[in-house]
């Protein structure tokens, strides 16, 4: 999900104090350069909504943010102007709980404790998943705004079905051209989708674009993109295996 610098401004929080950080963490934060911020109390301003991480959800989300982000280099993060992580819990929007957002404008990624609930993996697809936002949305082709990629759609198939925005993080494949129906919502979600699944799950994805020429297409702009930036994340598949 993504929002605009107004939520940036809601979601009032402080920088961390020692307590609520973990040595590795901090440590992983400085090498990437990254501001973190832990939501301070629980509010409820504008439409976004938010509390304060509980201590052991707080440690949880810690560890597993200090694996995923160890994969990144830190060119690439300043590259694609990732510059913050606001850590809260009970993150919704218009009423619809999120447990990860994007805002490009401020660089931020704000991560949600309570993404522990959907399970390791989920939790390592929203990361990315986020962090895949960040780097659609600093390139020269941000969203929608992408010839190439609304061009590797089926024919007379368009984004929107807000309906089946479900499913982040799997792949389902349902549909020729998306990995699962959570992309099926818009260009930003298909493309944060597929970066996501392409750090956690890179065997399954290219699997699928052996029988969906609109999938590879898109998988194939991604590493382009990716490897043009320099230093792509540690686990993304080589070129040849997605021929
Ligand atoms: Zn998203």
């Amino acid at each position: 999900m993504v929002v605009g610098p107004a939520a940036w401004n809601d979601l009032r929080g402080v920088h961390a104090s020692a307590r609520d950080l973990s040595p590795d963490f901090e440590a992983e934060a400085k090498r990437l350069h990254l501001e973190v911020v832990v939501a301070a109390w629980d509010r409820s301003e504008g439409r976004t909504k938010y509390v304060r991480a509980k201590k052991a959800a707080m440690k949880v989300a810690l560890k597993t943010l200090t694996e995923e982000l160890a994969r990144y280099d830190p060119a690439f993060v300043r590259r694609i102007g990732f510059r913050r992580i606001l850590i809260c819990a009970g993150l919704s929007k218009d009423g619809s709980r999120a447990w990860g957002m994007a805002v490009p404008e401020t660089g931020t990624l704000i991560y949600n404790t309570d993404a522990a609930q959907g399970g390791l993996s989920t939790v390592r697809h929203i990361i990315h998943h986020e962090i895949g936002h960040l780097f659609d949305l600093s390139s020269s082709t941000p969203g929608s705004a992408d010839p190439p990629w609304m061009a590797a759609n089926r024919k007379g198939w368009d984004y929107g079905d807000r309906a089946s925005a479900w499913g982040a993080g799997k792949l389902d494949h349902h549909d020729l051209g998306l990995v699962n129906s959570y992309a099926a919502w818009h260009p930003e979600e298909d493309k944060a989708e597929i970066f996501g699944l392409m750090l956690t799950r890179s065997d399954a994805v290219i699997l699928a674009c052996a029988n969906d020429p609109h999938l590879n297409e898109k998988v194939r702009l991604m590493d382009l993109r990716v490897r043009r930036i320099g230093s792509p994340p540690e686990g993304w598949p080589s070129w040849k295996r997605l021929k």
